[in-house]
């Protein structure tokens, strides 16, 4: 889908109806807004459901303050314009409860997105309004000034979230991956101390990619069944939280030193068999950037000739162990060790540098008795002999982290005993 060419109707619908389905806003609360070139403010209508909202149903504000529509604007329009005066540089915002967010506001507590780095180069730090009446005028001065202070992202004290950007997609992500941070906070908390990465930390995870633009003229028939396949698979994961618009790197091996890999800056929801980049050796698919983690992945294909598929994920159950530096202990259920086997967490960082940097090297930790590795406040690796299998073993690891975390209302977790292990280790050849 490209949005440059989307009635400001249209994209609107588009973005709410992703709210939405992500659970991220009920049928009454929330409202999104775009600015028009001309002055003019699309926005949601004040009073009708957000689950089957048409474009005709989007109210236009024009300069003057008249509103061209079936219904009225939302009744937050005042801090909608309060907020395109402050800032020229704004053209889209995105107001929402989501849960998590929720929980920040009523607990008055600022979510810090130092925990990812993708979510701290996304979202800045977050500021804070303080509360004021709904639809006020005061609630438009509060928030605006907020802004002005140069934040992306604001938290309404006992309200809720407010998001900008250049378009509403880019307002979008910013809350999507705000939510994110939130929600792996409130479930790292359950597990321990949650890490803060510094700057410098964050600054890491900006990559280089030496690769050569490369045309291939030929693409075989195992290349095309395999773009298929990693496409299905990625639109499943968004839709199973398990990556995010921004986030989220598959690849497959198709032979030898050649793969095929999610690219860099699209959005996960729409991505198409043609936007895949393939990788030979040291050439890339040309006019097409690859995943920031294409070397690594290269890296674990030449040093492990079993694996022929590799995940990066960001699921949120996982990610609190390893932003919480607490242990994952996958001998909950046989079904659990035998799949994941002993998952490592690795210090932050590991995954950014070249391998010839580093002491420790992912692509030689990764074998197939460690098929999965954690890396602190970034990220779980999964890798597979097949996309089946590494898909399987990403969905096994969400989910034994989400029981595990659930627990912690009911008791301890008792693992499996070290008999029982030795059983099984012997019944299933491991
Ligand atoms: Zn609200």
């Amino acid at each position: 889908m490209k949005f440059k060419f989307l009635h400001p109707r249209d994209e609107i619908i588009e973005i709410i109806n992703r709210i939405y389905q992500n659970g991220m806003t009920t049928t009454s609360g929330g409202n999104l807004s775009i600015l028009d070139e001309d002055g003019s403010i699309w926005i949601t209508p004040k009073g009708v459901d957000k689950g089957t909202l048409k474009p005709e149903d989007i109210v236009r504000v024009l300069p003057d303050g008249s509103a061209d529509g079936k219904y009225e604007p939302s009744s937050e329009l005042p801090f909608h314009k309060a907020i395109y005066n402050a800032r020229q540089d704004i053209k889209a915002i995105v107001h929402a409860h989501p849960p998590a967010l929720v929980s920040f506001a009523i607990t008055r507590k600022i979510p810090d997105t130092r925990i990812i780095p993708k979510a701290s180069e996304l979202c800045g730090t977050v500021g804070y309004a303080k509360y004021a009446l709904p639809g006020s005028d005061k609630l438009g001065e509060v928030i605006s000034g907020v802004f002005k202070q140069n934040n992306n992202t604001v938290l309404m004290e006992n309200h809720g979230i407010v998001t900008v950007g250049n378009s509403l997609m880019h307002a979008f992500q910013r809350l999507e991956s705000l939510d994110f941070c939130a929600r792996l906070t409130l479930k790292a908390n359950i597990l321990g101390k949650v890490k803060v990465l510094t700057n410098e930390d964050i600054a890491l995870s900006q990559r280089k990619i030496s690769l050569d633009d490369f045309e291939f003229k030929n693409h075989s028939s195992k290349e095309k069944e395999l773009r298929k396949n990693i496409i299905s698979l990625i639109h499943r994961s968004y839709f199973q939280h398990l990556v995010t618009s921004m986030e989220g790197t598959f690849s497959a091996r198709i032979q030898g030193d050649a793969f095929i890999i999610t690219p860099w800056g699209m959005d996960r929801k729409y991505l198409s068999e043609e936007d895949l980049v393939l990788i030979d050796g040291s050439k890339k698919e040309d006019g097409k950037d690859p995943s920031r983690s294409v070397m690594l992945h290269r890296e674990i294909y030449e040093k492990n000739p079993g694996i022929n598929a590799i995940f990066i994920a960001h699921p949120p159950n996982i990610m609190a162990f390893g932003i919480s530096g607490v242990k994952f202990d996958s001998r909950t259920i046989p079904e659990s060790y035998l799949v994941l086997r002993d998952v490592p967490t690795l210090p932050y960082g590991l995954e950014f540098s070249k391998g010839e940097n580093r002491n420790i090297n992912i692509a030689n930790i990764i074998s197939d008795t460690v098929p999965i590795v954690i890396c602190e406040n970034d990220c779980i690796i999964v890798t597979g002999s097949s996309l089946v299998q590494g898909y399987d073993r990403l969905e096994v690891a969400e989910f034994s982290a989400k029981s595990i975390i659930a627990s912690k209302s009911i008791g301890d977790v008792i693992p499996i005993g070290k008999y029982e292990i030795t059983e099984l280790e012997k019944a299933f050849n491991l």
